[in-house]
């Protein structure tokens, strides 16, 4: 490259791609049902893309290559798969008579066939978003599959906007890639970097030709510590980026690190010809003088305004940040740590927010206006100075405001000693519920959701309008509550649920119910595919000022003679599932859920519940991406589960569920909840996790799930009565418990009735030969 054009001053790492309205949810929902066509689900992209061009240029971006061409179908990874060619062998020729992976490819992989389970889908580093895994073996075809990326840069230019398209970086790529099922033992998808290389640089080429002068590379693998020697990282970044860079005709290169500090790799990046570095320079910290050095000649896009959170910028320590790139010589242009897809669109949607809250939250739109004021700051200082002095003010009202501390909780917290974190020894307290419960040897019991009717959906949406009183609505939900009661009599389960039909989400239900958050109308993020979360928001010290789910515990007890659970969300997941303050450690935080639900606990016993199961299905989720920071999280996020349950009678039993079965580093923190009983993912893995239990010693009560409830497929009696066949020669009969995956809510009534039954039958079967 001569030349290279100035990289804007003020740019996003990426923008929410679901729309205002979540308009690309329905029309992708739309196109997979067959109610509209492929030009009908294009011309929704095209005003999706169009619509938000237009929207961040008149935030601010006006420069070129300022807007992010971070629109997505479906994930950003799948988007690459379908740009290299890397579709698995294992669906057959996705490619159509063009040779490309078009949208029907795409959401096969997406979604799956009758044959083949889709792509894997996983976390997207410490986010709530997950991704499509590519599979890569020795023999993927790699080759430009799909110019979309092209097309989609042509339509913004041809409507006056030269976007920066983006693309996951080939290091990042491979990394997140798993071996495809034909490839050898210990085939590393990183080895195929020579071959994937190729694919990038023509697909750089063509988008120079459209006349993009810019492009971004995210490799946000750089952060997290990997399983692959970081030797064998240094020489891919090193290699990628020397090819990449002496293609003949390619845009300027900005290769971005977002979600954490950049740390051993800097000096790899630094030496290789990218034109810009993206630094998360909000949760990473600025980095040395003397690595800022190695940086010279290059543009530093300083990630200073978080992208991942909700809260309004402090703009004077971003300031400060800015002043130390600035003071090391270097070019400094001001972006978001990440991009702002983890976030909502835009505050000022949020009209039932106080406003005094919505002075505190900067959403997308908002950030956009962070950085356009902090890039201004970096060519002037003094232009800032009105807007640094406000955010500072709102800060320091946020701090004093009413609720955020409140002495009460934290005198509680302060007075808590060992005792409270630890019960009895399990000897006696598997003796306690022994007495207490009566339970046969593989106990059954489902996960606490049944199936989410639209019924159901329908009364509550009813009920939030007003159109039906709220006496209407609990007596609909009761009627719920009774319908499942009934069922699981009649099908044989010996500990009940209540099936959660009252819960909107088994995190939001908590927050509208605890007092220190707040929850929004239209603060929709992906979460993967089509599907969107609308997380609460975290801002205050939590109490409960009535107990929440006892009314309906106790009703649904009413009904039956068996043990019903009391369901709770534990205090990770609440977290998890949430956007957080950010003034306080996490860990303080989850102590103070912890004890909201360590009385609801009390509450629930009071009302006679002998089984209460709180679920951390999130516990791994938050795991940080650097292996030296992960003892710590997991001793507080422990230690926050053990404060929410170690008030439990010894009678009482304790259960909890997680969504996932690859142990690894967690198992030892699995154990260390101290729940009487723990249910796990199981069946997906053909409860290859037996074995992981057994290695371990995993010495209480364990249900590894006997059927996957995430398609509508029956297991038949034979296969759960095989699966429990291999689990009881791992695992001694008397600890194990015999129930699905995970909650039934996604799931309709007649595949749900017959799984169920298939599963009691083949329990009994498996019982008699005990
Ligand atoms: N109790 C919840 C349910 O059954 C658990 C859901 C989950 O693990 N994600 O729906
Ligand atoms: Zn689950």
């Amino acid at each position: 490259m001569s030349n290279t054009p100035a990289f804007p001053a003020a740019s996003l790492l990426g923008y929410p791609r679901i729309g205002r309205r979540r308009e690309l949810k329905k029309a992708v929902e739309a196109f997979w049902a067959g109610t509209i066509d492929e030009a009908a689900l294009d011309t929704a992209a095209q005003e999706i893309q169009l619509a938000t061009a237009r929207r961040l240029f008149d935030l601010g971006l006006t420069e070129a290559a300022a807007i992010p061409g971070t629109f997505s179908f479906y994930d950003q990874v799948l988007d690459a798969t379908t740009h290299i060619g890397a579709a698995p062998a294992r669906f057959g020729e996705l490619r159509n008579s063009a040779g490309e992976l078009d949208i029907n490819a795409y959401f096969t992989l997406a979604r799956g066939t009758v044959e083949q389970q889709p792509l894997e889908m996983t976390k997207w580093f410490d986010t709530n978003y997950h991704y499509l895994v590519p599979e890569i073996g020795p023999e993927t075809n790699f080759a430009v599959t799909s110019n979309r990326i092209v097309e989609q840069f042509e339509l913004a230019k041809a409507n006056g906007f030269t976007t920066r398209p983006y693309l996951v970086g080939p290091v990042t790529y491979l990394l997140l890639s798993k071996a495809s099922d034909d490839a050898p033992a210990g085939f590393s998808p990183l080895s195929r970097l020579e071959d994937v290389l190729p694919v990038y640089a023509e697909l750089l080429s063509r988008l120079a030709a459209a006349g993009a002068t810019w492009v971004q590379l995210d490799e946000p693998a750089l952060v997290a510590d990997q399983d692959v020697p970081v030797a064998e990282i240094e020489a891919a970044v090193a290699r990628s980026y020397e090819v990449l860079t002496s293609a003949a005709q390619r845009p300027a290169v900005l290769v971005s690190t977002p979600y954490g500090a950049l740390a051993e790799l800097l000096p790899t990046l630094a030496a290789t010809g990218v034109e810009a570095l993206h630094i998360d320079a909000f949760k990473g910290a600025v980095p040395s003088a003397e690595e800022l050095a190695l940086l010279a000649g290059k543009t530093v896009v300083a990630g200073v305004v978080d992208g991942h959170n909700i809260w309004r910028n402090d703009l004077a320590e971003s300031a400060a940040r800015l002043d130390a790139l600035k003071a090391a010589g270097l070019d400094v242009a001001v972006s978001t740590s990440t991009s702002t897809q983890h976030v909502p669109h835009d505050v000022d949607e949020e009209t039932q927010l106080s406003a005094e809250l919505r002075s505190w939250l900067a959403f997308a739109d908002q950030k956009v206006g962070e950085v356009v004021t902090l890039a201004a700051y970096v060519g002037d200082p003094a232009s800032a100075a009105g807007a640094i002095a406000e955010a500072s003010a709102v800060i320091a009202s946020r701090a004093a405001a009413a609720g955020v501390k409140r002495p009460e909780v934290r005198a509680r917290l302060a007075a808590l000693t060992t005792a409270d974190f630890n019960r009895s020894d399990y000897a006696v307290r598997e003796a306690a519920q022994e007495q207490s419960l009566h339970l046969p040897p593989l106990p059954t019991t489902t996960i606490g959701s049944f199936p989410q009717t639209s019924e159901i959906r329908g009364a509550r949406a009813r009920a939030n309008k007003g159109a039906i009183t709220g006496e209407a609505y609990t007596q609909l939900m009761k009627d719920e509550i009774k319908r499942v009661v009934d069922l699981q009599e009649e099908l044989g389960f010996d500990v009940l649920v209540h099936g959660e039909p009252e819960r909107n989400d088994m995190v939001q239900y908590f927050a509208e119910n605890l007092e220190g958050f707040d929850v929004t109308v239209h603060g929709w993020v992906q979460s993967y595919g089509s599907r969107c979360t609308r997380p609460s928001i975290l801002w205050g010290d939590v109490t409960r000022e009535q107990a929440i789910t006892v009314e309906w515990a106790a009703f649904a007890q009413s009904l039956t003679q068996k043990p019903m659970k009391g369901m709770l969300t534990g205090p990770v997941t609440i977290l998890a599932w949430s956007f957080v303050r950010d003034d306080q450690p996490l860990g303080e935080t989850a102590n103070q859920v912890a004890l909201a639900l360590r009385d609801e606990i009390a509450d629930l016993e009071a009302a006679g519940i002998k089984v209460i199961q709180v679920d951390e299905p999130a516990l791994r989720e938050l795991l940080p991406l650097r292996r030296a920071a992960q003892p710590a999280y997991l001793d507080w996020s422990v230690n926050s589960f053990r404060l929410a349950t170690a008030g439990a009678a010894d009678g009482t039993q304790v259960h909890t569920h997680l969504c996932y079965s690859e142990f690894g580093v967690v198992i030892d923190a699995i154990d260390g909840l101290d729940a009487d009983v723990t249910s796990i993912e199981a069946a997906r893995s053909r409860m290859e996790v037996v074995n992981d239990l057994e290695s371990h010693g995993f010495g209480r009560g364990v249900g590894p799930g006997v059927y996957d409830i995430h398609s509508p497929r029956v297991p038949g009696q034979a296969e759960v009565s095989e699966l429990l066949g291999k689990a009881v020669k791992h695992v001694p009969a008397r600890q194990l418990w015999v129930n699905p995956d995970c909650g039934l809510k996604t799931r309709g009534y007649a595949e749900t009735e017959e799984s169920l039954r298939n599963l009691v039958a083949a329990t009994k079967e498996v019982r008699a030969q005990l």
